[in-house]
């Protein structure tokens, strides 16, 4: 790091901004990357170093990192009509035009959007919608949420809460009446001799008997990702959506499918949700809607509960929430172009077309002495690293491992994410499979160097 250099970008850095979610020994250590530009899917750092994006940011700059299409579409929009809320019966045009485009996409016949600024806030919306709704009909008790061990929905106070996520307990949360079912994880949690279908029905038998002894009539409702992505991209086992679908259904417990990051194409499929079977009542989506060129979450509502919602709104007259720059007219130009580019342009495509390559390298990875299971779908993937393959035991310091297999690749030009004892791989959709061999074979370099 440049730290010396008086005056440094680094340095400058490490005195005015404060970083979330960073390592600050590693930070401290080796300073942090300040970047100027991309191109495709590479990011470029201010001393001209280029460095391969395994990552799409945070899993959401899909179409690269200067897809000029997108762009002008916020250039024009901002010449257009830069921005507006979305309150008081007011709204953009272009808003309404990708509110009706995320309908058509969605697995829903009817439904109605509402829009955020993150992921983060349209699952605390959700919650907001769940508490209103049971309240006024007559069940204010209903106000439980059902999450997931090893579940990410946020960090809002409410979507920490719902995070699985051992972190948190810096916070003192989770707070009270966020429960945590189990994980559908079979190679980590599955019993000796258990087979996958057995696994998934034993974790709906839990399920269910959670729900009784807390009490049906407290449950709000359940969130669910269709792969885990933070925890560590988890494929759930199979038959598991199949398992506690019927499970929510008999007691009446609205079921969202959070599509922050599998949404728009990360799984193969347009919606992870329809991967998987999970027949949501709500999707929530971020991330892709624009490509990461503008903050932006959408609540997207499937009919049945949207009518539900519309009734108790209007008889309080209005639902009483609104973030101010939710549903810009800015974000909703950028969102329509992307989902255009993801659909109509071939990403979604592309996909399909090299995931074979992405998971046979992840697969090839996993043979690695201390490759625990590889594992993923579409275009996300992990490698989790273990003492041994057979015992599945972390090595100790594992959170070191990953993090110093992470730092090594950095130094070679990869951005890949140690998260717990996985690397984690989630490129941008437009990677091609030439693309795909130049990140593993940085990966296996790099683990031949660790061990
Ligand atoms: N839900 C899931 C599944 C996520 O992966 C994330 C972020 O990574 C969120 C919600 C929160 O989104 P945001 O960071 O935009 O608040």
């Amino acid at each position: 790091m440049d730290t010396n250099v008086s005056n440094s970008w680094e340095q400058r850095d490490m005195q005015a901004v404060f970083h979330g979610f960073t390592d600050l020994g590693t930070l401290n250590a080796e300073g942090p990357v300040i970047l100027t530009h991309g191109d495709g899917i590479r990011v470029f750092d201010v001393h001209g170093k280029s460095y391969i994006d395994a990552n799409s940011g945070l899993w959401n700059n899909v179409a690269g990192f200067n897809h000029q299409g997108i762009i002008d579409a916020l250039c024009a929009q901002a010449r257009k009509f830069p921005g507006y809320h979305a309150f008081f019966g007011r709204v953009a045009d272009t808003t309404v035009a990708l509110s009706e485009k995320l309908i058509e996409l969605s697995p829903f016949d009817a439904g109605k959007v509402y829009y955020t600024n993150s992921g983060s806030e349209a699952n605390d919306t959700v919650v907001k919608m769940l508490w209103m709704l049971h309240r006024r009909n007559g069940q204010p008790q209903r106000r439980k949420i059902i999450t997931r061990v090893n579940a990410y929905h946020g960090v809002t106070v409410a979507t920490a809460s719902m995070t699985g996520k051992a972190y948190n307990a810096e916070f003192g949360l989770p707070l009270p009446g966020f429960l945590h079912a189990d994980c559908p994880h079979y190679w980590r949690f599955g019993l000796e001799g258990e087979t996958e279908l057995e696994f998934s029905a034993r974790l709906a038998r839990n399920l269910e008997e959670l729900i009784l002894k807390e009490g049906p009539d407290t449950i709000a409702g359940m969130f669910a990702e269709p792969v885990q992505g933070a925890g560590g991209v988890i494929v759930p086992a199979e038959g598991y959506f199949e398992a506690i679908r019927p499970i929510l259904r008999k007691y009446n417990i609205p079921f969202i499918a959070d599509e922050v990051i599998c949404g728009f194409g990360r799984t193969g499929e347009m919606w992870g949700s329809v991967k998987y079977d999970m027949q949501p009542d709500i999707i929530v989506a971020s991330k892709c809607i624009t490509a990461g060129y503008f903050p932006m979450g959408a609540v997207i509502l499937g009919k049945a509960f949207c009518d539900a919602l519309m009734k108790v709104s209007e008889e309080a007259e209005e639902f009483p929430h609104g973030f101010t720059a939710g549903g810009n007219p800015l974000g909703s130009a950028v969102a329509l172009k992307s989902l255009a580019v993801i659909e109509d342009e071939g990403l979604l495509g592309n996909v399909n077309k090299v995931s074979g390559r992405f998971m046979a390298r992840l697969k090839k990875l996993g043979e690695h002495k201390y490759a625990g299971e590889a594992r993923g779908v579409g275009l996300m993937g992990a490698v989790e690293i273990v003492a041994d393959k057979k015992t599945k035991q972390p090595l100790p310091g594992h959170l070191q491992i990953s993090e110093r297999i992470a730092n090594k690749a950095l130094k070679k030009g990869l951005i890949c994410r140690p998260l717990g004892q996985a690397i984690v791989l989630g490129p941008p959709f437009i990677i091609t499979e030439a693309e795909i061999d130049q990140i593993f074979d940085i990966l296996e370099e790099t683990v031949d160097e660790v061990f």
